[in-house]
């Protein structure tokens, strides 16, 4: 899939999904950043829009902050969510993730608001809560709201499957290189060769699509 019909659907995906939040009962409320950590995760599409989206002094700004902390502790996944579901659906051992434990705030807080807010990507959308998370200490989330986040960063990874994953701070450094984020757009970015993890497609959903829509065709 070229670079622009990538753009096109990352945009529907994250415009279906701001509807969905719309129906649920949410507490997230402006300067909440409790959640904004250096845990986020992220495709290469999500950081390409970032950094191609942001006015040029906006976008310096970013990457200049990007190079300030690449000492900062983070969270490395090592697997992707597509990946995740194939070994679930295999019955495979999953992964060990590293400790979460050191998290620290996310670097593109700036007083407390989101730097990139409209830009922010699909896991910073998703990460919602019933009740404010200061009081209970974690997320309170629904089971349908942790069901549509999984189909959905199933559906993110899926578009950019010829893509990579990764910390945030991490694919956004990798892509602050005009050269790197040309091979991206042209599909030639080496995910390892750039310490990111290849995306997959969907593939388990997509074998169960086909009695999925034999289900939805049943009328009650
Ligand atoms: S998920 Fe929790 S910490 Fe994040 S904005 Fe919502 S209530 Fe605040
Ligand atoms: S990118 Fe923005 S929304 Fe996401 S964790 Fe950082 S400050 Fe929070």
């Amino acid at each position: 899939m070229d670079i622009g019909r990538k753009l096109k659907a990352l945009d529907r995906i994250y415009a279906v999904y701001d509807d969905f939040v719309r129906t649920q009962t949410v507490a997230c409320r402006m300067h909440c950043h409790e959640c904004c950590t250096t845990h986020v995760t992220l495709t290469t599409l999500e950081a390409y829009k970032i950094c191609e989206t942001l006015p040029p002094g906006e976008r310096q700004k970013l990457f200049g902050r990007i190079h300030e902390v690449v000492d900062l502790q983070r969270f490395r996944p090592t697997t992707t969510t597509n990946a995740l579901a194939e070994l679930c659906a295999a019955d495979g051992d999953l992964p060990e993730e590293p400790d979460e434990a050191s998290r620290a705030s996310c670097p593109l807080l700036a007083e407390e608001l989101c730097s990139i807010y409209a830009l922010r990507p699909f896991n910073c959308r998703c990460f919602i809560s019933r009740t404010p998370c200061l009081e209970n200490g974690f997320a309170d989330m629904d089971e349908a709201v942790v069901a549509v986040n999984t189909l959905l960063l199933q559906t993110v990874e899926h578009v950019d499957a010829d893509g990579c994953s990764g910390n945030l701070l991490d694919v956004l450094g990798v892509l602050t290189d005009d050269e790197t984020r040309a091979a991206y757009a042209a599909g030639s970015l080496h995910c390892s060769g750039n310490g990111l993890i290849a995306n997959r497609p969907m593939k388990v959903l997509k074998r169960v699509e086909p009695i999925l829509q034999r289900l939805r065709a049943i009328r009650v």
